[in-house]
């Protein structure tokens, strides 16, 4: 947006008041117990987030550079160069991500996490079970490996989707992370 950029500049105060303007209105409203006037990054949890000059609404870290959006009237920061649509509401002293998928999924989500743990691995290990390999066979370490490798292999398949379901800060914060490193490889 350039400075003459006139089309949403309405009655707003004068440009260099935006700042203050973000202080006695934004912050306050969302942190009325807590008055500093800084808050942390939810991304990288280690930067601050200020109000960038000449631009309404918009927030960078002074560390990791991510830019955000306030969404004053719900209290709501959004992130705007990810490719999540990733959402978080003040709590008075720190961010609460916000899930999109509705709690009536949870049950759902759940129950084909535990699926995905036991069923099938679970069938690998009742066929071995009832179709042991031939002993001294050299198959009973392959089927030994693979029964592990599968359980191994759809835990974390499991794990995936309820830490996406659950949107954790701290793996919401890695994936970012893994984001930039990725596009900083291709850029
Ligand atoms: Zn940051």
């Amino acid at each position: 947006m350039s400075a003459f950029d006139s089309s949403r500049s309405g009655d707003r105060p004068p440009r260099f008041s935006k700042p203050n303007k973000a202080r006695a209105i934004g912050w306050s409203v969302l942190a009325p117990l807590d008055d500093r006037d800084q808050h942390p990054c939810p991304i990288c949890n280690h930067g601050q987030l200020q109000a960038m000059a000449m631009m309404d609404e918009a927030w960078a870290c002074d560390f990791c550079r991510h830019l955000f959006t306030l969404d004053l009237s719900a209290q709501i920061l959004r992130v705007e160069d990810s490719t999540q649509p990733l959402q978080w509401r003040w709590m008075g002293r720190s961010w609460q991500p916000v899930r999109h998928s509705s709690d009536d999924l949870t049950p759902a989500i759940w129950i084909v996490a535990a699926g995905l743990a036991i069923g099938p691995v679970g069938i690998i290990g009742l066929s071995q079970y009832l179709f042991p390999p031939l002993p001294g066979a050299r198959s009973v370490g392959f089927s030994q490996g693979w029964f592990i490798s599968a359980a191994i292999g759809h835990l974390i398949l499991a794990a995936w989707l309820l830490l996406e379901h659950y949107q954790l800060p701290l793996y919401v914060s890695l994936k970012l992370r893994w984001q930039d490193w990725r596009s900083r490889l291709n850029g």
